[in-house]
């Protein structure tokens, strides 16, 4: 016998039942990328693989153990897309978006990363991230988190969701405060777990990121980097911070985040819930000004964030909420109802383009078709049937009320339809 089919693990189908969810995140993003001027760019799911070792960073997670990488006919090896922002850059520098102009950008898609697939955590998963270019001032930073904060209001998740900020300075800062950070951590070798001593000479920021609950105490006593940074990065920090508080925005500031990629500088935050167990950051971002040198452009200051879509989707269903119905299932019995019920239906979609209305397809009885009605969750059954036809009537079905069913003459339905929906 042969195998079953099945998904590969990790990677989910979405049934019906939940992507009104998952079209309320998407819609409701779409909309507020509008209200502030961003623009949609789409890029593909695979890239050559170098530009992700050289963009996320050799020793990141991602990078070491997460990446679906593979050769293609060619002998070229090349890797499906684990997040966006290095694929934008990419596609950015590929066709000049970054000369002399600011650009703001979105994008959305799925997103690949091999990891251990748990409640919040997928092999596919969804992001919806937005991208700035050629923006160097807090105020961009302040923009894209308030952005963040009216996305988290509209869809009513606001009280769920608390903003963590903090500052990794500049490069030459971060680069003095791992020389403080190895030798603090070279001191407790014997407590470091596996990944951290790999990465104690690699990227020791990183071990800070440890989720691992027997580095914690370790990680609470590490020197914090922000006796490391200047009085400039300082200065911006703050800014940020008057920024968010004048515009009422909540926050905390956590020394101790610092993300898992490599190319972020000063300003990193991200959205957290408690409310989703050990996968709690739903949107996560920051300021990245050496990316785009560093893949072979010029220097341009640059600031974005991701969310991810499963995640928010998993808050919502937390809480109550109603699905779109159609407002009417069409019934009909004979040939020549069955011919007038298409035409009906086209004409009702022409006339009330916002509603829907199922026609009946395949027959049946019309107790049968009434319970197909019904469960499509419509408000009436319009039902044409042999009398009905040869009188240019039709009978009405209240589903939902207990009202008597009603007839009315065709040329009167849209006007019923209109006052009762
Ligand atoms: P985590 O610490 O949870 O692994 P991350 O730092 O790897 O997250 P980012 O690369 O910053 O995550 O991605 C941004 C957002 O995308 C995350 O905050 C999360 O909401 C979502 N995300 C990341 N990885 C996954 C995954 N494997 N499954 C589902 N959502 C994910
Ligand atoms: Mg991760």
């Amino acid at each position: 016998m042969s195998k079953k089919l099945q998904a590969i693990r990790g990677m989910h189908d979405i049934l019906p039942d939940k992507t009104p969810l998952w079209q309320k995140v998407e819609k409701t993003m779409f909309n507020v990328c509008q209200q502030y001027g961003y623009s949609e760019i789409r890029m593909p799911l695979v890239e050559s693989t170098d530009l992700f070792c050289r963009s996320i960073g050799e020793v990141t997670d991602i990078v070491e153990k997460e990446m679906y990488t593979f050769e293609d006919r060619n002998g070229n090896s090349l890797s499906l897309r684990p997040e966006g922002t290095a694929s934008c850059v990419r596609a950015g520098l590929e066709h000049g978006l970054f000369y002399n102009q600011v650009q703001r950008l979105w994008y959305q898609g799925p997103m690949f990363r091999h990891e251990r697939p748990q409640k919040g955590r997928y092999r596919q998963f969804h992001q919806i991230g937005v991208e700035c270019f050629g923006m160097s001032g807090a105020e961009i930073e302040a923009e894209i988190i308030l952005m963040s904060a009216r996305l988290w209001k509209q869809l009513g998740l606001a009280e769920e969701l608390s903003l963590e900020i903090n500052s990794l300075g500049s490069s030459e800062e971060r680069l003095a405060y791992k020389d403080i950070l190895v030798n603090y951590f070279e001191k407790a070798e014997e407590q470091l777990d596996e990944d951290s001593k790999r990465r104690l000479h690699t990227n020791p920021l990183r071990i800070l990121d440890s989720k691992n609950p027997a580095m914690q105490g370790l990680i609470e006593g590490a020197p914090q980097l922000a006796n490391s940074l200047g009085a400039e990065s300082i200065e911006h920090f703050n800014q940020l911070c008057t920024y968010l508080s004048e515009a009422g925005i909540n926050f905390t500031h956590n020394p101790r985040l610092v993300r898992g990629l490599d190319y972020y500088s000063h300003t990193v935050f991200e959205w957290v819930t408690t409310a989703l167990g050990s996968q709690g950051t739903v949107c996560a971002g920051g300021r990245y000004d050496g990316l785009i040198n560093q893949l072979g452009g010029k220097q341009t200051p640059a600031v974005g964030f991701a969310l991810g879509v499963e995640r928010l989707v998993l808050l919502l269903e937390q809480k109550e909420y109603s699905v779109t119905k159609p407002l009417a299932y069409i019934v009909h019995q004979s040939e020549a109802a069955g011919q007038i019920a298409i035409h009906l239906a086209e004409t009702l979609r022409d006339q009330m383009p916002e509603q829907g209305f199922v026609l009946h397809c395949g027959g049946g009885s019309l107790k049968s078709q009434f319970k197909k009605a019904d469960k499509v969750g419509a408000k009436f059954a319009l039902i044409l049937g042999e009398q009905e036809v040869e009188q240019n009537q039709i009978g009405i079905k209240f589903l939902r009320e207990r009202i008597e069913q009603q007839q009315i003459p065709q040329n009167k339905l849209k006007d019923f339809l209109t006052n009762n929906s």
